[in-house]
């Protein structure tokens, strides 16, 4: 017997339609590349994300064909969010960041016909155009006037004059709600990048999801700031989760420095922000020295890559402001867990309650996870026991675009997908990542956790970033080195720092060397890119070799 309740497909129109309906003066609020604040409401969203629909109409685009961006966070860009998707067509995020030659590959690969993209990235455009013959309108997100004379760019057209003559009237089109909504590639850091190809079910769930309160919490009475790029898994879903609720949302464009950041959070009264570490680092290296404080900001969501604990620490005593650690992976949408404390751990002290924290939290309903050893057997939730973390849920990637399913079965026949982070989980289901498998460090049989030996070299006053990476040793296999940054101005010796690992982990797990480096590579994502790194230091000897 079927339940007689009434059949809608989860649709992505449907969110800009609630948003347009019951937060119609809703605020959205952006720093523009033009240097500008921009303000309008979710009614002036929803009417210029149906004008784009038509535009889209209008350029003969079939269902399901691609329209990339490259973008950054901004109300333009939310426009396309809802414009493409919600006609049926196929949102593709460009990270700008990637090399010229990974983009040009990238937009081929997913048959890109229509290409938006921010003036700050016309160079880039003009060094891809032509390798891209599947573009058929290239786009500037910027005012008629804005547009120079001659870009070298065949047709191009700014965003302003393509949707002005069109009609903001436009009925959303109701399809099966499988149907693909957007894409996004992996930033690989290995091999080709490979994409993974969201749906509107998966999106709209992942939206419900995102928005409980043990998850990034947000509500109509949130002023939220995206940093994390909506290049980068749709700004962790915050756009969605946004029209959802409701909330005010601000976007910092490409002012991403810890100044301009800073002062956004003030000026807009935000009251949550979500980024990566790096984003943090920089805003707190500009608050600090200056004393300076926040007067709306309650809660920031940082994933992307381990949050060090003294980051946590900082935020929650320097500032009031608490953090929830959460993890995920473009593959999952991208969120799979979150740290927030269960009520029974709330009268733990003070210490107790931060070993939680730093972990990188429970599962979110929606996502079942697991950790096997190398035969693909279950292990123990001991909090000690680490494995290959495996995932399943409705918004997780059963098969990349145009490519394989890395999904391995259970014994029910059940699919998991392979995550490639070693990880443990306790007791109570808070998950902490070990490492990536790839840079986990294989010393003597025994396996040493390069994230354990970076939060350590982190919680070093004079330490700004900190990188451990392992170095081929003939009789351990491998040994760890700490490559740092120091803060501006600050000192230690290699000695001082070495001796600040006693007594905070193994002594065999103590790095066998610093090396201080001027900066840390970071990738497209402002992730550590241990890989650069490890060419960097190709010709490096551990000590004594
Ligand atoms: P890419 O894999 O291309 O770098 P993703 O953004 O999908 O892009 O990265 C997902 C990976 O980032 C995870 O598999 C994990 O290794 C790492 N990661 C994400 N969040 C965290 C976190 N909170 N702590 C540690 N690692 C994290």
């Amino acid at each position: 017997m079927l339940g007689l309740m009434q059949s809608q497909p989860l649709l992505i129109s449907s969110l800009i339609e609630f948003a347009e309906r019951h937060h119609g003066d809703g605020e959205i609020v952006s720093r523009r590349v033009e240097g500008d604040i921009h303000r309008y409401t979710y009614r002036d969203l929803a009417a210029r994300s149906r004008q784009l629909a038509n535009a889209l109409d209008k350029q003969g685009l079939a269902f399901s064909d691609r329209v990339a961006t490259l973008a950054w966070n901004g109300y333009r860009h939310m426009e396309m969010y809802f414009g493409v998707s919600g006609s049926g067509r196929v949102l593709h995020t460009i990270n700008p960041r990637l090399h010229p030659e990974q983009i040009a590959w990238i937009i081929n690969h997913a048959e890109d016909q229509v290409l938006c993209f921010d003036m700050s990235f016309l160079p880039l455009v003009q060094a891809v155009h032509a390798k891209c013959p599947t573009v058929k309108k290239w786009v500037a997100l910027c005012d008629a006037e804005k547009l120079p004379a001659d870009t070298g760019v065949p047709g191009l057209a700014s965003y302003e004059a393509w949707i002005a003559p069109q009609s903001a009237e436009y009925a959303w089109p109701q399809f099966d709600e499988n149907t693909a909504s957007s894409m996004c590639y992996t930033s690989g850091t290995t091999g080709n990048p490979k994409a993974a190809l969201y749906s509107h079910r998966s999106t709209t769930l992942h939206a419900y999801a995102a928005a409980l309160p043990d998850v990034m919490c947000l509500s109509a009475r949130d002023a939220v700031l995206p940093v994390v790029p909506m290049f980068h898994v749709n700004a962790w879903g915050i756009p969605y989760s946004a029209a959802l609720t409701g909330c005010k949302v601000v976007f910092p464009g490409p002012a991403m420095d810890g100044k301009s950041i800073y002062e956004l959070i003030e000026a807009e009264k935000v009251t949550y922000a979500a980024g990566v570490p790096t984003v943090w680092q920089m805003m707190l290296g500009h608050m600090k020295p200056a004393g300076l404080k926040f007067s709306t900001l309650k809660r920031t969501v940082i994933g992307g890559s381990a949050c060090p604990p003294a980051m946590i620490t900082a935020f929650q005593d320097d500032f009031g402001v608490e953090v929830l650690h959460a993890w995920g992976m473009t593959e999952m949408s991208p969120l799979g867990t979150l740290c927030t404390l269960k009520n029974k751990q709330l009268d733990l002290s003070k210490d107790e309650q931060m070993k939680i924290r730093q972990k990188q939290g429970r599962a979110i309903f929606g996502v079942d996870m697991k950790i096997v050893d190398g035969n693909g057997d279950e292990l123990p939730w001991d909090g000690k026991s680490y494995g290959d973390l495996l995932v399943r849920g409705p918004w997780i990637l059963d098969t990349y675009y145009k490519g394989e399913s890395p999904l391995i079965q259970d014994a029910q026949g059940r699919g998991w997908f392979p995550t490639g982070d070693v990880a443990t989980i306790d007791s109570n289901g808070f998950m902490q990542i070990t490492d990536r498998s790839k840079d986990v460090i294989k010393s003597g049989g025994e396996w040493i956790s390069s994230i354990d030996i970076e939060n350590i070299a982190m919680a070093h006053p004079a330490v700004a970033m900190a990188a451990c990476i392992g170095m081929p040793h003939p009789k351990w296999d491998e040994r760890p080195i700490v490559a740092v940054t120091l803060k501006p101005g600050a000192e230690v010796t290699r000695e001082e720092l070495l001796q600040f690992f006693e007594g905070k982990t193994a002594k065999w797990q103590i790095p066998d060397d610093v090396v201080f480096v001027e900066a840390i590579p970071l990738g497209a994502t402002g992730k550590m890119l241990k890989t650069r790194l490890r060419e960097q230091l190709k010709d490096y000897r551990l000590p004594g070799l």
